[in-house]
C-alpha cells in the first residue's frame, strides 16, 4: 500500500506532464472504484488545464482551470502510468489497454496517464477548488507532517492525557496525516521508542524529538523514490513503488542496525498490524 513518500513519488512524476497541461481527452472506463465517480466526471474533466498538482496526506489533488479539483487516491494497488511523454523522460509508446484501467487521460501535449487498479480500493473524486479542504476526505486531517504546522508544541499537546500506545497516536489522522504503518514503526525505531509505550507517558522532550525523526523518515524515503523516478520512467512508465530498506519495517529476526546492539528485530501485533521494533534500543 503506497504511503505518503510513494503518493509524493508519484505526484513529482506525475507534475511534468501534467501541470499547466490541458487533458484533451478523459476516458472513464467504469462507473466507480472504491466509491461511484463523480456524475459526468470524463465531461468535467475534458478541456481543463490542470493547474496546480498538490498532494494532502495521501491524496493527490489536480486544480484545474474550471474552479474544480480532481482527488486522486492509489488505495492498495493503484498505479499510474504515463506513456507518449513530449518531455521524453518516459516510454514514448502507448500500451495496450489492459484489463484494470480504469481510468485514462490524454494530455493536449501528448502524454498519456493510465490509472491502473486491479484492487479497486482507489478513489477518484471531483470537488469545489475553494472548498476543498472540507471534503469528507479532507476535513479531519490534521497537519501535514512536512508542514509547518507539525510542529513540536503540536505534537507534544495531542499527546498530552492520552492512553492509547505511540504507535496508534502517531496513526491517527486527527493528531498527524499520512502517516502509515511502515513510516511510524521506522520512526520510532529512530527515535527509541518502544511501540506500545503509552503516549501520554512519554516526556514532552521525547515527543518533541519525535517531530524532525518523523520529517527526517519521510523525507529519506522521497528521496529514494526522487532517485527511482528515472528507473521507472526508463522501464514502463509506471511510478510511485520503489525499493526501499527500512531499519525495522519487515526485518523480524535480522540483526538491529544500531552500532553496538546485538538485539534482533522483534515483531508484535497492535490493533492487527505489525510492529517492528528493537527490543534493547526502544524503552
Ligand atoms: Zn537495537
Amino acid at each position: 500500500m503506497p504511503e505518503l513518500p510513494e503518493v509524493e513519488t508519484v505526484r513529482r512524476g506525475l507534475a511534468p506532464v501534467m501541470e499547466g497541461q490541458v487533458i484533451a481527452r478523459a476516458q472513464v472506463n467504469r462507473p466507480d472504484l472504491r466509491w461511484p465517480f463523480p456524475p459526468g466526471m470524463a465531461g468535467r474533466l475534458t478541456g481543463r488545464r490542470v493547474q496546480a498538482l498538490r498532494r494532502r496526506s495521501k491524496y493527490i489533488l489536480a486544480d484545474l482551470d474550471s474552479g474544480e479539483t480532481l482527488l486522486v487516491h492509489l488505495g492498495m494497488s493503484g498505479r499510474m502510468l504515463v506513456s507518449g511523454d513530449p518531455l521524453g523522460v518516459f516510454v514514448h509508446d502507448h500500451p495496450a489497454p489492459e484489463k484494470h484501467d480504469h481510468v485514462v487521460l490524454d494530455m493536449e501535449n501528448g502524454a498519456r496517464i493510465t490509472f491502473n487498479d486491479p484492487r479497486r480500493f482507489g478513489a477518484m473524486d471531483l470537488m469545489e477548488t475553494a472548498t476543498a479542504d472540507s471534503h469528507k476526505l479532507l476535513a479531519a486531517l490534521g497537519p501535514e507532517p512536512l508542514g509547518n504546522d507539525f510542529s513540536e508544541p503540536h505534537l507534544v499537546a495531542a499527546f498530552r492525557g492520552r492512553n492509547t500506545p505511540v504507535k496508534a497516536a502517531l496513526l491517527d489522522q486527527h493528531i498527524v496525516a499520512g502517516l502509515g504503518n511502515i513510516y511510524v514503526c521506522e520512526a520510532l525505531y529512530r527515535a527509541r521508542i518502544y511501540p506500545q509505550r503509552k503516549a501520554g507517558r512519554i516526556s514532552a522532550r521525547r515527543v518533541a524529538a519525535l517531530v524532525p525523526v518523523i520529517r527526517q523518515v519521510l523525507t529519506d524515503a522521497i528521496a529514494a523514490g526522487g532517485s527511482s523516478l528515472r528507473d521507472f520512467r526508463q522501464a514502463d512508465g509506471e511510478l510511485g513503488y520503489f525499493q526501499h530498506s527500512f531499519d525495522v519495517y519487515g526485518r523480524e529476526g535480522q540483526p538491529c542496525r544500531t552500532p553496538g546492539c546485538e538485539a534482533k528485530i522483534a515483531r508484535i501485533v497492535q490493533s492487527g498490524r505489525s510492529s517492528f521494533y528493537c527490543p534493547i534500543c526502544q524503552r
